[in-house]
């Protein structure tokens, strides 16, 4: 007679690599449970956009938690780093991805060509 053993979650690391392997890509960059309860913490120490704030002086709950400087994934040195990490609402998350992917270098207090205030309702 053979003997049945309900598997059991063993924690949130095992269910992460559950997590992983159906979804890589996310996994591959490094952003798992743990940068999630990270950015939980985060936002709720900086619960503003950091680039609004300096460009504009206008207060924008923040959405993301960027890496200042770009990393290539958890195993890079400045994936954790606290210093390499700034609070970004969405809009900004997005010019500023749009800005990497043209090539441009990034700084919360250099404006973007396509940061207007009124755009941006300031
Ligand atoms: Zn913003």
């Amino acid at each position: 007679m053979p003997s049945f053993r309900p598997q059991r979650f063993k924690g949130p690391e095992l269910n992460a690599r559950s997590a992983d392997a159906a979804r890589p890509s996310a996994a591959q960059r490094g952003y798992d449970w743990r940068w999630q309860k990270y950015v939980t913490a985060f936002r709720a120490r900086h619960p503003l956009c950091r680039r609004h704030m300096d460009l504009f002086d206008r207060p924008v709950p923040v959405a993301h938690v960027d890496h200042i400087e770009r990393v290539t994934g958890r195993d890079d040195p400045r994936f954790w780093q606290p210093e390499n990490h700034q609070p970004l609402c969405r809009h900004c998350h997005h010019v500023k991805t749009q800005a990497e992917i043209a090539g441009a270098h990034f700084t919360a207090a250099r404006p973007y060509p396509d940061a207007q205030p009124d755009e941006l309702g300031g």
